[in-house]
């Protein structure tokens, strides 16, 4: 694969604007998706800054609502968004900070905000707003607004004009439509009837022509059958086909012979298999959210770290060795903390590989 940096142009440390825009049209051409990594904290941002250097593959790193209110830290009250506003603000702040570091273009991106939750967005794009008028940037790249449990109307008509308060500064925005079945930070689809799990090519269209008048900056999170979390295969089955059917259905209203008008954002996407990835990043899925697996897969460090480790780690003086030994060594967070970030890095590299990102630089 060409040099994405050196044929776009990239650089490394956050990109915005026609820089995310020549990424998600390079990636959307050449079949390869972006994983997009939630992180609740420093050590979960490094461990994927981590994986896309060693990769040698851009990276997307968001924060959820819940995300955000834990970088602020959980010991205070989120009344009115503040919390989760402020620790989502400062984790922009620090990713900026240290990913030109690592070598590698990062997205730097939120996750899904419900109708109760447009406070939160309010807050970060006020911060984004402020940034602009000091830097002529915004502090984020992108946001992602999730009205998909309102009607088709409102979820449109607001979309819309959070897209034309991004507009002027390049800012991506990532919609839903149609429902993503399972739980995640607070909204249960559990229970939803099977026909809603899967959006019509009309419906996109309708999007797509709506909000490509505003902006070329937008992506949406079609549902195809996607669920959050991961459970026991059941009965919803995904369909990532359907994704090129609504390309098809686009690009015939359009009439361009551009196969692949829309960029598509695959949600849910721990627990799929490799084949269902290849489909859905084929059809123009430039970005994969996934958040469960690694949740997963950060624990397993530290479980196994704790498990080998349990006979130093029940006293400060004290092991197997002799009743003096100090365990200060084995009980620094540097060293157990570390090993999460390693067993997350080891995954985020599975999924740039799994999505044909694995050295795209
Ligand atoms: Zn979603």
């Amino acid at each position: 694969m060409p040099g994405l940096m050196s044929e776009l142009g990239l650089k490394p440390g956050v990109i915005y604007g026609d820089d995310v825009l020549k990424l998600f049209q390079y990636a959307r051409k050449a079949g390869f998706a972006i994983p997009a990594i939630n992180v609740t904290s420093s050590s979960t941002a490094v461990a994927a800054l981590e994986a896309a250097k060693e990769a040698k593959a851009p990276i997307i790193l968001q924060v959820s609502n819940g995300g955000g209110a834990f970088f602020c830290g959980k010991g205070i009250s989120n009344d009115g968004q503040k919390a989760s506003a402020a620790g989502a603000i400062a984790a922009a702040h620090y990713i900026r900070s240290i990913a030109p570091i690592y070598g590698v273009p990062v997205v730097l991106h939120t996750d899904h905000c419900a109708k109760k939750l447009l406070p939160w967005l309010d807050a970060m794009m006020d911060a984004d707003e402020a940034f602009f008028k000091e830097k002529g940037i915004p502090l984020f790249s992108s946001h992602m607004i999730d009205l998909s449990e309102e009607s088709f109307e409102e979820n449109i008509k607001t979309t819309a004009k959070y897209l034309e308060r991004a507009a002027p500064w390049k800012q991506w925005l990532e919609m839903e439509i149609g429902i993503t079945g399972g739980e995640e930070d607070g909204v249960n689809n559990e229970d939803v009837d099977n026909n809603s799990l899967y959006t019509q090519p009309s419906d996109i269209w309708e999007i797509y022509s709506t909000l490509t008048k505003i902006s070329p900056y937008v992506s949406i999170a079609a549902a195809f059958g996607n669920v959050h979390g991961v459970y026991q295969p059941g009965n919803v089955k995904l369909h990532p086909e359907l994704l090129g059917k609504h390309q098809k259905f686009v690009a015939e209203k359009l009439q361009t012979k551009d196969e692949k008008p829309v960029f598509f954002v695959f949600h849910g996407g721990s627990g799929s298999s490799v084949d269902e990835f290849k489909t859905a990043i084929g059809h123009g899925v430039v970005k994969v959210n996934l958040d469960t697996d690694l949740q997963w897969a950060y624990l397993s460090g530290h479980r196994d770290y704790i498990t080998k480790n349990l006979e130093y780690l029940k006293t400060q003086v004290g092991n197997p060795e002799g009743p003096t030994k100090p365990n200060k060594k084995y009980y620094d967070p540097r060293v157990w903390v570390r090993e999460g970030e390693k067993t997350m890095k080891t995954r985020v590299v599975t999924a740039l590989q799994d999505f044909n990102a694995t050295g795209s630089l």
